[in-house]
Order: structure tokens, then C-alpha cells, then sequence
């Protein structure tokens, strides 16, 4: 009899969750996870089997799969399959969202197109020496085939002549093959090998501990809480090392791959050929080569930004996740998902160990240890016992009080001053790029606003230009207002590329990089800006959060904050949380080598309770803080809580579905959760979308997410038609 499969579709059809029920004839033998060959409509697509069903749902008429694709080829584990079925629960999305993170390349009829290898020409010799018969008058054939004996095979491209080599093959003295070439991202990266450290009593405990968690059955989940320079990447490093000897697969995560270009290369020293790279800036041809190598077990480590959660491992052993606090694990766009969650789940799935990484871990993560959820270790001491950073604070309203209203105040002067005649470097972050913020009329208050966003638009003196932050979109400078005609236009505010000026006009010798979204546009400029830096082609490294996430730079004696207060009231309730962590992780950077290090930090509320904790190192006086807060509030981790955002072009539109999805939400949850909206979002129009939220807030997980559940089965049944968006971040 036949059976009916369950067959994900690959196509772009608005609102539909694209998985589709088919009939697989009996002399088709096919497992989920394999590709095969349908009816869609008119024409014939591909898709991948994605389950069996017992049934077919009501009033379908199930057409029948016409044969298996790519040799039968597995597409997705078994693993896979689970993982993404729990995430499209976990997360109230479409399954095809999240298989379509899974396959990572379009689904063809054709798969020879990603399928087809890169191969290249290389030269052997077959003598061991330049025979007698090859006269003078072949100088160039001399000179080609002494070339390539001095080192064994040469790649043809390497040949000024290839003629020569062309010669010298017809004479049966060399032969030319045609090898495959791996696209690799890693190619040209020059490391050198390294050994393991031997390791601090600290870690050397850590490591014994989590070695438990490897051979635990169904795994374990760890929290490593290590300051900054304890060295925990060591401890991953040969963590991965004892995982690799029990034949497992380890993906070592980390938030952004561009600016963790040293944990590449520590990882590719010691590791080599081991290693797969995976994030989204991987050519199409990278991306199907890794792909495999990761699928077939020959790549046994995977470095890579947060879509390497979903890569097809066989055999994981390991799941690391490093500085697992960092915002960028969370995608902003559908599907919504947390890297942090889905590993979590992945544990689950696979049974490997998942570890936890950070100096400043997330309440989230730092409360399951609290309440033996996860494993909490801790390395409390830098390697070598180097101190942690003094950490200065600057009142900026003294400085404004006294007459001196620069960027940098006169004791970050002073400290940048001495650290740069002691020829040592120093990291100044400034958490917002542009030049100047906003551009506002002096006689009637216009603000200048982008036409698609509800967001001003930044100046930008590189190109002389009015920048959106959110659309990118771009217009000349204001001549006059637009509302009054006055020209008393000022543009106020500061951003990164005003202080590289500022700084460069009071220090004239100093040899200033900058480090934002507007100087690291291009594939390699991150790690080129790095290794400028490390190379001292730069002592001061400015810039945005860019510069605070994991660099190892021994001569960084001096970091500043020129201010605190950014992102420090913003209407979020994890806007404390991400400061404090911010400015640990920054003034982390200062003093990691032999030199001692020093941090000042200016800001125009001192007394704030997230500068002080972060003033003292101190992560669990601020975690009590802020955990208090958040269970005054009802906010995670205590409480749970799901923002429902509602985005339409239309804004009548938007407004009626917010409104009657709110109706049935408080229907749904009278008495279990609290429903707050819908409001407008913080910027209410991005590209031309309105944006509306709705929140939920609840002590019970459970109840929450039936009462979702029951609201939006409702919801769907009388808005089949809507165009209005719907993404859940939970
Ligand atoms: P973290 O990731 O905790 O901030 P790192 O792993 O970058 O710290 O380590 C800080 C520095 O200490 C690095 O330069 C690293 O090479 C060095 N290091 C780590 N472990 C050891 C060890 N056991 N002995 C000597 N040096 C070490
Ligand atoms: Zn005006
Ligand atoms: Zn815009």
C-alpha cells in the first residue's frame, strides 16, 4: 500500500507553512530526510521527505511523488528532524522556517549546479633530476622543472610559462592532474601549530568536571562562569581535544565570526584540517562544501556564528557556546529564535554536553544554575593571577561643571596621554557610530526623520550625508528646514567617526583605527582591522561594541568608555543587563598581558547601580540587583513572557488584527497571564512596516503557551485572508 509522507516544499508562497502531504507509491523506497521529486501545481518541483503520516487531512487530494533525488542523498538526520519539530513548538513558527535553515542552499531538480566541484591544476615531476637531454636552449623549461623539484608539486596557475610546462609534459618529464579543490573559508589564514598549555589548578578542574558531563548518558548542560583572561578558551580547547579521542563532533559557537578572527585561528592551530566554518557570509559554493564535510563526519569541529546551531552533525559530542550572553545569538528576523534556546534543545535531541561560556553570563543562564538546572563552574582568577583592571569613573557633570564640555574628559586625556608615551595601546569605545545623531532646527525644533522609518536620520561626515540606522537609506544634507526655512540647521549628538576626530585633533601622533559598521563592510576588513591593531600598525582602537567582544591584545593597557550612559534607558528591560555586561566585557580587554591595565569610564549617572557592580568586577552583586528588579517586575527569568510583534504595511489594518488578536488573548488567558498592549513598537515603522506588540506575562510556562496556543488556532481561523505578519520572540 502506499504511504503518505509529509514533504517539505522549497517556494516563496505568503503565509503558507510549506509542508505539504503527498502519496509515496509503493516501489519508491524513501526515508525522511531524503529528497524526492513532486507534482506542485503546474509543474514539477523539489522537496525533501520531511515524516509519514497516518492519514491524510481532510478534503485533499494527495497526488503521488514521482521519484527520489540526488541518488538518494540524506538531506536532513533523523536528529535534525526531531530538533526542528521542537523548535517550531518552542517557537509557534512554521516547521518549513526552520528546516529552511537547515538546508542552507535552494533546493533544485538539478542538483549538479552546488554539487559541481572546484578543481585545479597541479604539476608533478617525473624525474628526480633535469635530464642531460634538456638543452640550453630550453632555458625555460629548465628553470620550470627545476622549480617544481625543488619542491616536490606546484600548482600550474604558479608557472610564468605555461608552455613550458606544456612542453616539459609531452617529453613525459612532469605530468599535469586535475585535483579537487575544497572551497574553503579558511584558505589563506596562516597559523601556527600550538600545544596545549598546561593548565591552572582552576582550569584543570573545570576540565575534570565537564569530563564528567561528556561521558554522563544523554549529556549534561554547564554554565562556565570565568572572568575575563581566566582562560576559558583553553579549557574549551582541550575539552574538544578529549571529545575528538571519543570519536564525537564538537561545534563551537561563537557570536559573530568576523570579529572572533583570533579564535579562528587559535582553534585552526590546533586543529587544522579538523575544522569546518560556517556562518552566513559563506560563498554558495563554501556553504555546499562545508555542508558536506560536516555531514559525511571528515570535518570533527565546526567554528560558527549562530545558523552553525542548525549544521548536520552525526555524531555531536560537544555543543559550545561562547560569551553565550551576547545579543547577536539572537535572530531578529523570522524564524525568531535564540541560539542559547535552540542548543539547549539540541542537547536534548542529540544527548551531547552543551557548555556555557561567559564572564558575564545572561540572568537567564546564571539563574538555572541558581536552581540546578545547569552545572555552574567557575574560574574566579586571571591566568598568572594578573589583576583584573582598576576601573576610574569620570562624573561628566563635574567636567560640563567646570567648563570643559569635550567628548573626553581630562582624566581619559591624562590616561590616553601616558599610556601612549609608555608605547603601549589603548581601546576607547564609544557605543554608537555616525557623527552626529540627529540634525535638529535651532528655530523651530525639526528633527530630521528617515521617510521610511520612524527613526532620525544620522549624520555622516565620511560621505557628507543624512543616515538611516535602519533602512539604510541615505539623502544629502539639509541646506535649509523644510519646515520653517530657517537655516540655523545643527546636527548634535556623537558617534564614532566624531571621535576618531576629536581624537586625532588632540593627539596628533597617535595612530587611530576605527572599528564600526561603516569601516568593516567588506569580507576581510574585520580581521584585517585586527591584525592592524595586533601588529601595531595602530595604538588606539576605536569603535563601537565591536571592539568588546573576546580580544586578546596583551598591550592594551588602557580602555575608556567615553559613555556609560548609552543603551542604558532604553525601553527594554534588559537594556541594564546588556550595559553591565558591556562594560565588563569592554574593560575586560585592559591589562591581559604582563603590563598592568586601566579602565575609565565617563559617565553622567556614576551612581547607577549598573556602573558601580560593573566598576567592581562584581557580577553576582549586580545579578542580585537586577534579579530582584525582575521579579518585582515579573520579567524573565523569573517570570516568562512572549512579545507577539504584528508588522503590515498598512497601518488601519494593522491596528484591527492587533486589536482583535488582543480580544482573544485576554479571552484565552483571564486569570493566567497578563496581556499588555497592543502598543506601538519602540520604532514604530521600519521600511515602510508599521509595527505593533502585543507581551505576555505569566509565573506559569504552561498555561501561557496553551492559552497562546487556543488564541491563535481562533486567530488563523478568522484572518485566513490577512496580510498582516505575525513573529513571536519567546
Ligand atoms: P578568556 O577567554 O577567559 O577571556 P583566554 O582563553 O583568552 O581567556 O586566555 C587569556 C590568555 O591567557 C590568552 O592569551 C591565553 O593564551 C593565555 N592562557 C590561557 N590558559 C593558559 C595557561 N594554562 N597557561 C598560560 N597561559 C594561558
Ligand atoms: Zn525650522
Ligand atoms: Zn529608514
Amino acid at each position: 500500500m502506499s504511504r503518505i509522507v509529509e514533504v517539505y516544499v522549497d517556494v516563496a508562497v505568503h503565509g503558507v507553512d510549506h509542508v505539504f502531504h503527498y502519496l509515496l507509491p509503493v516501489h519508491l523506497q524513501a526515508v525522511a530526510g531524503q529528497a524526492v521529486r513532486i507534482p506542485f501545481g503546474s509543474r514539477h518541483l523539489a522537496g525533501l521527505i520531511v515524516g509519514f503520516a497516518e492519514q491524510a487531512p481532510p478534503n485533499v487530494k494527495m497526488k503521488a511523488v514521482i521519484d527520489v533525488l540526488y541518488d538518494g542523498e540524506m538531506m536532513l538526520t533523523g536528529e535534525q528532524l526531531r530538533l526542528a519539530r521542537l523548535l517550531a513548538d518552542y517557537y509557534l513558527c512554521p516547521l518549513a522556517l526552520i528546516l529552511r535553515q537547515m538546508v542552507p542552499f535552494k533546493l533544485t531538480l538539478d542538483a549538479s549546479k552546488w554539487q559541481r566541484k572546484k578543481t585545479r591544476l597541479v604539476v608533478v615531476p617525473l624525474v628526480q633530476s633535469i635530464p642531460e637531454s634538456l638543452g640550453a636552449r630550453a632555458a625555460r623549461q629548465r628553470e620550470a622543472l627545476g622549480r617544481l623539484l625543488a619542491v616536490g608539486e606546484l600548482p600550474l596557475s604558479e608557472f610564468p610559462s605555461h608552455s613550458a610546462v606544456k612542453q616539459l609534459e609531452r617529453k613525459q618529464l612532469v605530468r599535469i592532474i586535475e585535483v579537487e579543490e575544497r572551497r574553503s573559508p579558511l584558505t589563506g589564514l596562516i597559523t601556527n601549530e600550538t600545544r596545549p598549555f598546561s593548565l591552572t589548578a582552576e582550569q584543570a578542574s573545570a576540565l575534570y568536571d565537564l569530563l564528567q558531563g561528556l561521558s554522563k548518558e544523554g549529556g549534561a548542560t554547564y554554565l562556565l562562569h570565568g572572568v575575563t583572561g581566566s582562560g576559558k578558551t583553553e579549557v574549551y580547547l582541550q575539552l574538544i581535544q578529549e571529545a575528538l579521542g571519543l570519536s564525537r563532533q564538537c561545534l563551537m559557537l561563537v557570536p559573530e565570526i568576523a570579529l572572533t578572527p583570533q579564535m579562528v585561528q587559535r582553534f585552526s592551530a590546533r586543529f587544522g584540517d579538523l575544522i569546518a566554518v560556517w556562518h552566513s557570509g559563506l560563498s554558495p559554493g563554501e556553504r555546499y562544501d562545508e555542508w558536506q564535510r560536516i555531514k559525511s563526519g571528515e570535518a570533527r569541529i565546526v567554528i560558527g556564528a549562530r545558523s552553525a546551531i542548525f549544521a548536520p552533525f552525526q555524531e555531536l559530542g560537544i555543543i559550545i557556546l561562547d560569551e553565550e550572553h551576547e545579543p547577536s545569538y539572537r535572530q531578529e528576523e523570522n524564524p525568531r529564535y535564540h541560539t542559547r534556546v535552540v542548543a539547549q534543545l539540541r542537547q536534548k535531541t542529540s544527548g551531547c554536553l552543551l557548555l556555557l561560556g561567559s564572564a558575564t553570563p545572561s540572568l537567564e543562564t546564571y539563574f538555572a544554575s541558581e536552581h540546578g538546572r545547569c552545572q555552574r563552574i567557575e574560574l574566579t582568577r586571571r591566568i598568572e593571577s594578573r589583576a583584573m583592571p582598576p576601573v576610574r569613573l569620570v562624573d561628566m557633570r563635574n567636567e560640563f561643571r567646570s567648563g570643559h564640555y569635550s567628548l573626553i574628559s581630562r582624566r581619559l586625556h591624562q590616561g590616553l596621554t601616558d599610556c601612549l608615551n609608555r608605547d603601549e595601546q589603548a581601546i576607547i569605545l564609544l557605543n554608537r557610530r555616525g557623527f552626529a545623531s540627529f540634525t535638529i532646527c535651532r528655530d523651530c525644533g525639526f528633527v530630521a526623520f528617515c521617510p521610511h522609518c520612524d527613526i532620525s536620520l544620522t549624520f555622516h561626515r565620511s560621505d557628507n550625508r543624512l543616515h538611516c540606522h535602519y533602512c539604510g537609506h541615505t539623502r544629502p544634507l539639509l541646506e535649509s528646514c523644510p519646515d520653517c526655512g530657517s537655516d540655523k540647521l545643527k546636527s548634535q549628538g556623537m558617534g564614532t567617526e566624531r571621535l576618531e576626530r576629536v581624537l586625532q585633533e588632540s593627539f596628533p601622533a597617535a595612530r587611530i583605527g576605527r572599528m564600526d559598521a561603516d569601516t568593516t563592510t567588506h569580507r576581510n576588513s574585520h580581521a584585517k582591522m585586527l591584525q592592524d591593531f595586533a601588529n601595531g600598525t595602530y595604538n588606539v582602537l576605536v569603535g563601537t561594541q565591536m571592539i568588546a567582544k573576546g580580544l586578546d591584545f596583551p598591550k592594551v593597557t588602557l580602555v575608556g568608555v567615553v559613555s556609560a550612559d548609552i543603551g542604558l534607558f532604553i525601553p527594554d528591560f534588559r537594556a541594564a543587563e546588556r550595559t553591565f555586561q558591556l562594560l565588563t566585557q569592554v574593560a575586560g580587554r585592559a591589562g591581559r598581558g604582563t603590563r598592568p591595565g586601566e579602565v575609565i569610564i565617563q559617565s553622567f549617572n556614576p551612581d547607577h547601580y549598573v556602573i558601580s557592580y560593573a566598576r567592581e568586577h562584581d557580577y553576582t552583586g549586580f545579578y542580585r540587583h537586577e534579579l530582584g528588579l525582575r521579579q518585582r517586575g515579573s520579567y524573565p527569568p523569573v517570570g516568562y513572557m512572549i512579545t507577539i510583534l504584528l508588522t503590515n504595511e498598512r497601518e488601519d489594518t494593522l491596528i484591527d488584527d492587533a486589536a482583535r488578536l488582543t480580544g482573544l488573548l485576554q479571552r484565552a488567558l483571564t486569570g493566567q497571564a497578563e496581556v499588555i498592549g497592543p502598543n506601538p513598537c519602540g520604532v514604530a515603522r521600519i521600511k515602510n512596516y508599521y509595527r505593533w506588540q502585543i507581551i505576555l506575562k505569566s509565573s506559569q510556562r504552561i498555561a501561557l503557551r496553551q492559552g497562546l496556543a487556543d488564541a491563535m488556532k481562533h486567530y488563523h481561523r478568522e484572518n485566513r485572508k490577512t496580510s498582516v505578519v505575525l513573529e513571536f520572540d519567546a
